[in-house]
């Protein structure tokens, strides 16, 4: 089995804060030679230039998941990349009575078309050599909760997407897989999983706690390397069994 990423090139989008950023590390610490990608081009160039302090090797571009032209130009970059990380999402949280549909359409464009454009500009990139893309999606794409009806629909799109891409790009050595995060303490979520409802919520999973974004290594690592040559398609959650907590 071989989990070293040694030689390979990684881009991870969203990667200025939160999972992101945690993933760019961990994959740069397995070897890697890590692009953090996000919007806010300051904060991924002073990250990029820690990892660089520790004795790693990564670089920071600008990129808005959103924007065609962005895209275009990370995978413009030489050498291609070998591993995609599709990490960049947002939530806008609403009953599903009140939500706009710009706000249904914002959360689609962001968690499930951008994920889609990101990985077809991935692939082009890959088709003659393979590669790996890691598709960020969530328990809430395989199960729902209230107020999250964009959320959830677009992760549930996102895992779908994953299958399909999957199934037309295996003959081009292109493996595409979902990890699907349960509950993660970071730091835009941690003040409310401090509150009483916060408890309610870890209550019910069945480990009795929350994820923390060093839980998601093994499988990211997994999905990211060689280990998992044989798996395209598939749906790894890592969710301290909240998906089979009991009705
Ligand atoms: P976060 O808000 O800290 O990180 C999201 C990142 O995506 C941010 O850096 C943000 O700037 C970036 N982003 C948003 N829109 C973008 C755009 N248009 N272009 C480029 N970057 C953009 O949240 P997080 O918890 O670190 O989430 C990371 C991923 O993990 C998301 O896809 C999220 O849905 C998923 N996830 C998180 C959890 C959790 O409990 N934290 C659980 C399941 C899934």
């Amino acid at each position: 089995m071989e989990l070293s990423l040694t030689g390979k090139r990684a881009l991870v989008t969203g990667a200025s804060s939160g999972l992101g950023l945690h993933f760019a590390g961990v994959l740069a610490r397995a070897g890697a030679s890590v692009v953090l990608a996000a919007r806010r081009e300051d904060r991924v160039i002073a990250e990029a230039g820690a990892l660089r302090d520790a004795g790693l090797s990564a670089e920071a571009m600008q990129l808005d998941v959103t924007s065609a032209d962005c895209i275009s130009a990370v995978f413009d970059t030489k050498p291609p990349f070998d591993v995609v990380v599709n990490n960049a999402g947002i939530s806008r949280e609403d009953a599903a009575i009140d939500m706009s549909v710009e706000d249904f359409e914002a959360v689609l464009a962001t968690n499930l078309t951008a994920v889609f454009a990101v990985a077809q500009a991935g692939a082009r990139s890959m088709k003659d050599r393979g590669g790996s893309i890691v598709n960020i999606a969530s328990i809430l794409g395989l199960r729902v909760s209230g107020h999250v009806a964009a959320y959830a629909a677009s992760k549930a799109g996102v895992v779908q997407l994953s299958r399909a891409l999957a199934l037309e790009w295996a003959r081009y050595g292109i493996r595409v897989n979902a990890l699907c995060p349960g509950y993660i303490k970071t730091p835009i979520n941690a003040e409310f999983f401090a509150t009483e409802a916060g408890h309610a919520v870890t209550k019910r999973i069945p480990q009795r706690r929350l994820g923390l974004p060093s839980d998601l290594d093994g499988a990211l690592l997994l999905l990211a390397s060689d280990a998992s040559a044989y798996m395209t398609g598939s749906v790894i959650a890592v969710d301290g069994g909240h998906l089979v907590s009991g009705l």
